[in-house]
């Protein structure tokens, strides 16, 4: 076999092909955005959920705390387990449920929070904590359902299930919480029932002398639009990426995208008139054109349904791409280009000069919202961080660019 340095090697190629660029300064911008947003009693959760929206769940979790966000937010417990992995110590609630004694007891060994939906739940987890006998009560979060007819208790059952939670020594209750459903909606109707209905079981618990130590209600939506909803912790995700929820919220805070998609042209050519360009020819040349074939296709992310519908930033001007998008692989029309060259840098997703292409801009061409696109890039894609790192402590520090 002929000899290959491999730890340089693999360093090199991350950017040889196409990848995810994560800014920790815009990071770190968004979390001031936010806190400048919020009362000082009301503590700032980052959810990382889906690698932190696909953008690296370490790195972003890292310059988030740094940047004053006090609690981080999960799916699932292995997701919990990387960040804890990972040398990190801030409070990690799960959003999703957890069932099972086995899961119960990797929630107490890493330390993780999570969520009891129902007084079944709160039994398991009361029963496995007896076994394992540790010498502090589990934090639980109480989910509360007030309208999002998703996770939790019937809100009107709120003080029944605080109550039996109360009466298991193996867990202290850390939070009441309730998800809203249509918080980005300028109607208002929803969110005020859920407010009201928050509400009602809050003064339910306090009648029956429950002491709850923290309420939380917003997401994103509801931490941009309405101070009522803020209580003692917002749970912020796509706000901290750096999107809005909604576009008539970009008035209230400015955010600043924290991810860019790149890849490299990897061969130009020109075609004649009435060519075809990739699979079932979708597109026809109708003159000369230059095309640039790049290096990133639907396995890494880029939705096929954009095939023909996408524009891409080189040199600072916006280009077409045309023909399907392939699994590895598209095509743009660089005809107006000039001076380009093979490996040379291509904007996917991203700013480039004063041109920008969103992940608006493509959930609204696939009808789906951002969420879903920020999500959908894959692991192929390195993740590679750019900005300074704050200053922090207790973190194990990760090399920049370093693939996660
Ligand atoms: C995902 C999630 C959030 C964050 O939602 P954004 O709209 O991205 O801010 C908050 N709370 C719960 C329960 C979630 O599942």
């Amino acid at each position: 076999m002929l000899s290959w340095d491999q730890s340089s090697s693999v360093a090199r190629m991350r950017q040889e092909r196409a990848w995810v660029e994560v800014d920790r300064a815009a990071l770190a911008h968004n979390v001031g955005q936010l806190r400048r947003l919020l009362p000082t009693r009301t503590a700032l959760m980052a959810v990382v959920k889906a690698d932190a929206y696909g953008h690296g769940a370490v790195t972003v979790a890292q310059a988030v705390l740094a940047a004053g966000a006090t609690w981080l937010g999960v799916a699932t417990i292995p997701e919990g387990i990387e960040l804890r992995e990972a040398g990190i110590q801030a409070p990690i609630l799960i959003l999703g449920a957890t069932n099972t004694a086995a899961q119960v007891r990797a929630i107490a060994h890493w330390q993780l929070q999570p969520t009891l939906c129902t007084p079944k739940q709160a039994l398991v987890f009361a029963e496995t904590m007896a076994e394992l006998a540790p010498t502090e009560p589990l934090p639980v979060h109480l989910k509360l359902d007030t309208g999002m007819s998703r996770l939790g208790t019937n809100w009107q059952d709120a003080t029944e299930f605080a109550q039996l939670v109360q009466r298991l020594p193996q867990l202290a209750i850390a939070s009441v919480y309730s998800h809203l459903a249509t918080a980005e909606s300028l109607d208002r109707s929803v969110v005020r029932l859920q407010h009201q209905r928050f509400e009602q079981a809050i003064a339910q618990l306090r009648q029956a002398k429950i002491s709850i130590p923290r309420l939380h209600l917003a997401n994103s939506a509801g931490t941009l639009t309405e101070p009522a909803l803020h209580y003692d912790l917002v749970r912020a995700g796509l706000a901290i990426y750096g999107l809005y929820p909604a576009a008539h919220l970009q008035s209230v805070l400015s955010l600043k995208p924290v991810l860019q998609v790149k890849a490299r042209i990897t061969q130009i050519k020109t075609i004649q008139a009435g060519t075809g360009v990739s699979y079932g020819h979708r597109f026809i040349a109708d003159r000369e054109m230059r095309i640039a074939v790049v290096a990133i296709g639907y396995a890494d992310g880029v939705p096929r349904n954009l095939s023909n519908q996408m524009t891409a930033l080189i040199q600072g001007q916006r280009v077409a791409q045309i023909g399907a998008i392939t699994m590895d692989q598209l095509m743009l029309d660089v005809s107006q280009v000039p001076h380009l060259q093979e490996g040379d840098v291509v904007t996917i997703l991203g700013q480039d000069g004063n041109q920008t292409i969103t992940a608006d801009d493509w959930a609204n061409t696939l009808n789906t919202i951002s969420w879903e696109i920020l999500c959908g890039f894959k692991h192929r894609l390195p993740r590679v961080a750019i900005g300074e790192r704050s200053q922090e402590s207790g973190v194990r520090s990760q090399e920049s660019g370093e693939r996660r």
